[in-house]
């Protein structure tokens, strides 16, 4: 069943059935109105149904599953009563904070658990007693077979950006965790595509669920303006150099490339031609990344310069430009990494390198994201095609 998003449907929070504790965290967000992902599922979550959202980044879908959850969990004993699977630890820290933003009028209490840090804080923060867990699959399986994580009175799960995790492998972590989760929960699957491989975990693990559809599956956010750049590979970095020094890329610029390799030597480039940038990828240790992202969020550094871990989800206000020094090779990435840029309406550019090797790929995105992305030649790198 999908719920088509319909213009009679609430238009205010107020409208949506959340106690006025949440309410009152809302307003202290600024939100004024909930975006149409939001205005259609939390409702539904509200109503204890499993729910399948699915809209592009940038939408507001953490918000959309938070609120209610939060909500749900308002009254009752100080136990893990919800998890939310998510990706990456740069996600998980993501959602994390966002929890804190919209539970910080109520008592309920969060822990983030992810890879590559210590154990130790993450043990007591769960001994301590957290309504809500907000975790990676690895690490939390881990903590599940010392026993510092226990899930065996869970109601409510959520599986946040579930064809990233896909992608990345996590079906089998997945399972193991879900296997430790009581059968009769609520369990909520937010993802910006719906491959055949999110249809199935759906089929495996929510019940009768709701899908809430909006927008079409591969729309681009609609707010970024796009450009091709026809380039020679040998002189990507030149380019890259040449845009970042004139005025088509001030402002914050993500930087995206196939390899942590190239990741640190576009760095490295432009580092030697006076441009400040940090590389981010997961060959950095964790304290290395996180440093990164902190002072690209501050403005501290105005280029990040990352692989795929950074692709999805990020929600890092205020970017201008979203580079792909390298066509992204699926084209469902694209409009992922693009929704890094033109979040919650504000409008940003996306820039594409193209190489002659990589005319197909953008062709087969364009007909994806069913829009033909203008070429712009750039005097003195264009090789001419494209
Ligand atoms: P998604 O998970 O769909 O990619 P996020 O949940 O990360 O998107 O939200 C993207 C941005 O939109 C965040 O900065 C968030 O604070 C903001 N946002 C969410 N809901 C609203 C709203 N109702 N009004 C204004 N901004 C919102
Ligand atoms: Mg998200």
């Amino acid at each position: 069943m999908t719920v088509p998003v319909s213009p009679e449907s609430a238009t205010t929070f107020d409208a949506l059935g959340l106690a006025p504790l949440i309410l009152d965290a809302i307003a202290a967000a600024g939100y004024s109105e909930p975006t149409p992902i939001q205005r259609e599922a939390i409702p539904l979550v509200l109503r204890g149904r499993d729910v399948i959202g699915l809209a592009q980044t940038g939408t507001g879908k953490t918000a959309a599953f938070t609120l209610p959850l939060l909500h749900r969990l308002l009254d009752g004993p100080r136990r893990t009563r919800a998890l939310v699977l998510t990706p990456t630890r740069e996600l998980c820290t993501q959602v994390e904070e966002s929890v804190r933003k919209y539970r910080s009028t109520t008592t309920l209490e969060v822990a983030s658990v992810y890879g590559g840090v210590a154990y130790e804080p993450q043990e007591r923060a769960l001994r301590e007693g957290v309504d809500i867990v907000v975790a990676t699959p690895g690490r939390l399986l881990d903590h599940l077979e010392k026993g510092t994580a226990q899930l065996e009175l869970l109601e409510l799960l959520v599986l946040d950006e579930a064809d990233r995790m896909l992608d990345m492998g996590f079906a089998p972590q997945i399972n193991r965790v879900v296997a430790q989760i009581p059968a009769y929960r609520q369990t909520l699957l937010f993802s910006a595509t719906m491959p055949p491989e999110v249809e199935a975990l759906a089929r495996k693990y929510l019940r009768n669920p709701v899908v809430v559809q909006v927008g079409r599956r591969s729309q681009a956010a609609s707010t970024v303006t796009h450009a091709v750049y026809p380039v020679p590979q040998s002189r990507k970095t030149a380019l890259l150099v040449d845009l970042l020094q004139h005025e088509d890329a001030q402002g914050s610029v993500l930087v995206f490339c196939r390899t942590k390799h190239r990741a640190d030597r576009i760095a490295e480039s432009l580092a030697d031609a006076g441009i400040a940038a940090e590389a981010l990828h997961g060959d950095r240790t964790q304290s290395a990344r996180e440093k990164a992202l902190e002072q690209f969020k501050s403005g501290a550094v105005r280029i990040l310069v990352a692989t795929d871990i950074a692709q999805r989800g990020l929600d890092i206000s205020g970017i201008t430009h979203v580079i792909n020094y390298d066509v992204p090779q699926q084209a469902e990435d694209y409009v992922h990494r693009i929704g890094r840029t033109g979040r919650a309406e504000a409008t940003g550019d996306a820039y594409t390198f193209m190489a002659p090797d990589e005319i197909a790929t953008v062709r087969l995105i364009e007909r994806v994201i069913a829009q033909e992305i203008p070429r712009v030649s750039r005097p003195g790198f264009d090789f001419g095609t494209g």
